[in-house]
This record gives structure tokens, C-alpha cells and sequence, in this order.
């Protein structure tokens, strides 16, 4: 196959400098970066569906909103004028002026799922396989540069753990990431298993006009709550400051208040913890079991934590259209699930909010000179770059900051790259481990100390591995990120470069 692709490309190919795959919140941001970084370069960004957003796009559940703020998860270089916490209509429209005001429709192209990415050292080039959603035709691309703004899990294929008894359920099951499109709940009686953002969101959206909402957990999450605005941007408004500079000083503010907060989550979170704990006690009824319900086990920030905008899920619980189960299922029934406890839930709807299934670079097959590629067998550079694959960045954004302030790091760096090998004639790219790094242990791609959802800890086995040095660490720190990557020495020996046939450590 490689070698058929390899016959057929110099004639049917079409060649771009850089290859985006995906026009998510990244890609989108991705293509803006390289118009004002990289005037030169040609680029086409690839997407699998009928239009921009990724996330924003494909999931349609109800009440589907951001869990992190949009000054953080809006872009840098374009304010965010709204509340905080917004719709995913928000911010599909927020999208749209982007892409409008720079003019990078004509850089997308919809309904390109990619299928194949094989490099070939020999002319130093990706061929991009792909099949066209409308007319199922292949389609091939070649380019210099890949740059891989996927997101990280398979958009219509949630977790779901096979629990027994299942096809006995006489109602609907549904995951939000197949959210089906004509589903009523008005008047029915709906339990959600799963206590993450996406529980949190939906619960308050169906218990509007369900007649019931019961989420069912295995174990407490915690949550943070709060008014759905920001003070300062409101004070700045009033003063009448420019929505610009109303951006960026939110912004900072924000950054500034959580890097404090993520800190004294792990130097103090007993203390931490009593405090969600606390806010949570205040917003529910005085006899209410927070204990049982909304103390987790594990210290705060291991796993994201869902903010709740105006504590909705709460004042649900209050009024009596919500309810809270901590409990394991044993199996489904006719009528719902029957809990390890002996008690049967009964429910017409069933929503399994249990999670993603994460993939690796959009489920694409990759190929190194004919090799077929496992990430698990390389070693990530920062997260974004990895041993023995040349010409590519991944987007991974921040889990405990908005996903967007790395995807704005790496898409620096990556046009810093682009353009430093422009200047040097580089051919090729990649990261190496320096004489001081070989004998560094490796571990899996994720320290389970640090983070640890359970969607990760089940991909371990496909991601990525890491040193135990930072170059070769995935972190979570947007807050040293912020000045180190920057700072990036591209001619740092980790970089290795090719100038045609010559192999250099740095491209002088
Ligand atoms: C419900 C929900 C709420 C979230 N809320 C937040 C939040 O508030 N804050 C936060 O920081 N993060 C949040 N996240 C995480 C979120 O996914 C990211 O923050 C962000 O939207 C990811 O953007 P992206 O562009 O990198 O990837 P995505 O949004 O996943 O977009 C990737 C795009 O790539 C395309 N693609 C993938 N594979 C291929 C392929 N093989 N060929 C062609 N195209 C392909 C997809 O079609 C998609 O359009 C949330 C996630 C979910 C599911």
C-alpha cells in the first residue's frame, strides 16, 4: 500500500508547505498563526466534517456550554465579549468572525476525513491519503509540514462500559457524544450516569422540563461555582475601556487568580478541598448529604473540575427536579439499572455520560520511510513533537487551564520552526534525545500523581511516552510554559535537521 501511494502521488497529489488536519478551536487558531507569522507558506486545513468548531460542532446534548472561561478558551488576538461560561452556539458564532475577518475560509477544506499519513525521508514529504465525505472519492495531498490538530478523542464514539443487561432496557440510552437528534424528554423521568462537566451541564439543561433527573455516580466530583461573569471585565465595560484591552487584562486576571489556586491545590488541598466542599454545603439544602455526595476521594485538580455557572446543578437538587445517587450498578433492567445496593432506578431515558474514547492523531495510519508508526514506541518533545517522526506537531492543549493557551504556545513555536528552517534551507525536522538524555528513564505518557481521568489511564498503552526531563514531558503548566516555550532554542541539539542529503544536530 505504502508503496502504491508512493507511485500515485507525484501524479494525482495536491502539495501545500503545511497540512492542518482538523478546523477545530486548534486548526482554526493554527491557520490565523500561520497568515500572520508565516505569510509565505502555503497551508489547507483538512476536516472530516461539514464545517468548522470540532467540538462545538459535533456534540449536540443538551445545555452543551464550555466548562472553562472564554477569555482563556477564546483566542488571544480576538476578544470575547460575552459571559464567561458560554454556549457552544457562542462560541461556534465566536469561530465564525475569526474566520471571516481573516479570511481563512478559503483555506478549509470540509468532509476530508484523513486516512493515512506516510513520510518519506527521500523527497522529505507527508502524502495524505484522504476519502471525501460528499462524494467518497480518495483524495491525495503532499506536504512539508504536518501539523496535527485532531483533538484527542473519537467524536462519535463515547465510552460506554458494557454493563449487563443492557439490551433489556426498554427505553433510550444515549451517549452525548450520538445525542439522538429527535429525542423529547419533556415529562420523562432521566437518569445520567456520570458525575464529570458533561453531567453537570446536562442535568440543569433536561431538568428544565424532564419531570425527574437523577444523576447516578460511583464516586463524588468535585465542582466550583460561582456568578456566570467576571467582575473586572463588567467594571472595565462600565468604564467604557476598549473591548481589547477588557480581553487581555480578564485574561491576565484570570491566569493570574487560577495559577494561584492550582498551586494551593497541591500545597494545602486538605484546606482546598474543605472549601469546595464548603461552597457546595452552601448552595444546598441544610439536611442535604454532601458527605456522601460531593466529597471526592481524590485531592482537588487530579481530574478536571467542572465549573457551574450560577450553581444551576444545585438549585435543580433544592427545587427536587435533580437528585444525586452514589452508588455501583450491578446490571440494566427492564425498567433502568438495579444498583449494587439492591435499590432499582427506574428511568425512560438513560444518558451515559461515562467519557471519551481517546485516540491518537485522529485515528490515521501512520508510516515512517514504509515503517508503520506506534506513538507508544517514541518519546514526546514537550508534548507536541515526538522522537523518530520528522515535519510534525500535535496539539494537546491544557486539561487545568483552557485547552487554547497551549494550542497558541505550540502554534508559535511551530511558525517560529517553520520559518527558522526557511531561513536555514532545513529539509526535515525532528527531535532526538541529546548524549545526556539517553540514559533517562522512560515512563508512560501521563504521571498518574498529576492527572489521572479515566480516559486517559485507559489510552496509556497508545500515547506517546516521556523523560523525566522537561523537554520531554507533557505538562501542565501553561504558567512556566507561557515563558519557556518562547524561548525554545531551535538550534538546541535536541532539534535534529536534515539540509537534503547532510544530517546536522542544528541547521547552522
Ligand atoms: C463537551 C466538551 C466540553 C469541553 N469544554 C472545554 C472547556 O470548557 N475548556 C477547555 O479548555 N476544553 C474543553 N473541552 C476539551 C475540548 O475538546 C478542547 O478544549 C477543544 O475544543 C479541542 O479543540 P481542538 O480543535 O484541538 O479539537 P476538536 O475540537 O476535537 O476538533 C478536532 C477537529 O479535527 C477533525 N478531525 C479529527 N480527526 C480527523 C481526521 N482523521 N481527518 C480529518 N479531520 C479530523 C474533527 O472533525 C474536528 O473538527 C471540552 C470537550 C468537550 C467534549
Amino acid at each position: 500500500m505504502v508503496k502504491q501511494m508512493e507511485e500515485t502521488r507525484a501524479a494525482s497529489a495536491e502539495h501545500c508547505d503545511v497540512l492542518i488536519v482538523g478546523a477545530g478551536i486548534s486548526g482554526v487558531g493554527g491557520a490565523y498563526f500561520l497568515r500572520q507569522q508565516c505569510p509565505d507558506i502555503n497551508f489547507v486545513i483538512l476536516d472530516a466534517e461539514e464545517t468548522f468548531g470540532g467540538t462545538w460542532w459535533t456534540h449536540r446534548f443538551p445545555g452543551i456550554r464550555s466548562d472553562s472561561d472564554l477569555y482563556t478558551f477564546g483566542y488571544s488576538f480576538k476578544p470575547w465579549v460575552g459571559p464567561p461560561i458560554a454556549t457552544a452556539e457562542e462560541i461556534l458564532s465566536y469561530m465564525d468572525e475569526v474566520i471571516e475577518e481573516n479570511d481563512l475560509a478559503r483555506y478549509i477544506r470540509y468532509r476530508h476525513k484523513v486516512l493515512k499519513a506516510h513520510w518519506s525521508e527521500e523527497d522529505s514529504l507527508w502524502t495524505i491519503m484522504a476519502v471525501r465525505g460528499d462524494t467518497g472519492e480518495t483524495v491525495r495531498f503532499t506536504c512539508c509540514f504536518l501539523w496535527m490538530c485532531q483533538g484527542y478523542y473519537r467524536h462519535y464514539e463515547g465510552y460506554t462500559p458494557d454493563w449487563q443487561g443492557m439490551d433489556d432496557f426498554k427505553g433510550v440510552i444515549g451517549h452525548p457524544e450520538n445525542w439522538p437528534e429527535d429525542l423529547n424528554y419533556d415529562g420523562k423521568n432521566v437518569l445520567v450516569i456520570g458525575s464529570g462537566a458533561t453531567a453537570a451541564t446536562v442535568i440543569p439543561a433536561m431538568a428544565a422540563t424532564a419531570a425527574h433527573v437523577t444523576m447516578l455516580q460511583r464516586s463524588p466530583t468535585y465542582f466550583r461555582s460561582g456568578r456566570n461573569e467576571i467582575e473586572i471585565s463588567e467594571t472595565l465595560r462600565e468604564l467604557g475601556i476598549e473591548e481589547t484591552w477588557i480581553h487581555e487584562i480578564t485574561r491576565q486576571k484570570i491566569l493570574f487568580d487560577q495559577s494561584a489556586f492550582v498551586e494551593r491545590c497541591f500545597e494545602e488541598p486538605e484546606k482546598v478541598k474543605q472549601e469546595l466542599i464548603g461552597q457546595v454545603r452552601e448552595q444546598l439544602d441544610p439536611d442535604y448529604d454532601v458527605d456522601k455526595h460531593f466529597n471526592p476521594a481524590y485531592p482537588p485538580w487530579r481530574q478536571r473540575l467542572a465549573f457551574v455557572p450560577d450553581g444551576d446543578v444545585f438549585q435543580g437538587i433544592n427545587a427536587g427536579k435533580a437528585s444525586v445517587v452514589t452508588d455501583h450498578i450491578d446490571r440494566f433492567t427492564e425498567k433502568g439499572v438495579l444498583l449494587q445496593s439492591g435499590q432499582e432506578l427506574e428511568a425512560d431515558i438513560i444518558v451515559t455520560a461515562t467519557g471519551f474514547n481517546m485516540n491518537i492523531m485522529g485515528d490515521i495510519d501512520f508510516a515512517i520511510n514504509g515503517k508503520p508508526l506506534n506513538f507508544h514506541d517514541t518519546i514526546t518533545y514537550r508534548g507536541m513533537m515526538f522522537t523518530g517522526v520528522p515535519n510534525m506537531a500535535w496539539v494537546f492543549g491544557y486539561f487545568r487551564a483552557s485547552w487554547t493557551l497551549r494550542s497558541e504556545l505550540i502554534a508559535d513555536f511551530v511558525c517560529r520552526l517553520l520559518n527558522h528552517m526557511k531561513k536555514t534551507g532545513a529539509k526535515s525536522v525532528e527531535p532526538a534525545l541529546r548524549a545526556q538524555d539517553k540514559d533517562m528513564p522512560l515512563f508512560d505518557w501521563i504521571d498518574e500523581d498529576d492527572f489521572n481521568p479515566n480516559y486517559l489511564k485507559r489510552a496509556i498503552s497508545i500515547l506517546p511516552r516521556r523523560g523525566d526531563k522537561r523537554e520531554w514531558r507533557h505538562t501542565q503548566d501553561y504558567w512556566r510554559e507561557k515563558n519557556e516555550f518562547p524561548a525554545i532554542d531551535l538550534e538546541d541539539e535536541v532539534f535534529v535537521y536534515r539540509l537534503g542529503a547532510r544530517s546536522t544536530a542544528a541547521a547552522d
